[in-house]
């Protein structure tokens, strides 16, 4: 299984909750920050992303970016 981690661009993201929902893993949360727009953005609290991009793919705000991490870099 390939190993990942997510960033939010917080001030894209409207606290909507759609990727909490769409994560495989539940290893995303609605955050106690405010962003600009005065929402609560998403972020990534627990390890165990598998870099599936389910998240990114239904973020109606194109908040999300996936990034897999590879196990043999040195
Ligand atoms: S890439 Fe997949 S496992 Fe990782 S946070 Fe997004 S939905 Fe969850
Ligand atoms: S789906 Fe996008 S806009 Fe909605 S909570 Fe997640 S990051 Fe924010």
């Amino acid at each position: 299984m390939p190993k990942g981690r997510i960033t939010v661009i917080e001030d894209r993201c409207k606290s909507c909750g759609l990727c909490v929902a769409a994560c495989p893993k539940s290893v995303l949360r609605i955050s106690d920050r405010i962003n600009d727009k005065g929402y609560r953005p998403a972020e990534q609290f627990a390890e165990g992303c598998i870099a599936c991009r389910m998240c990114a793919l239904t973020c109606p705000d194109v908040a999300i970016e996936v990034f897999r991490i590879d196990e043999d870099a040195r």
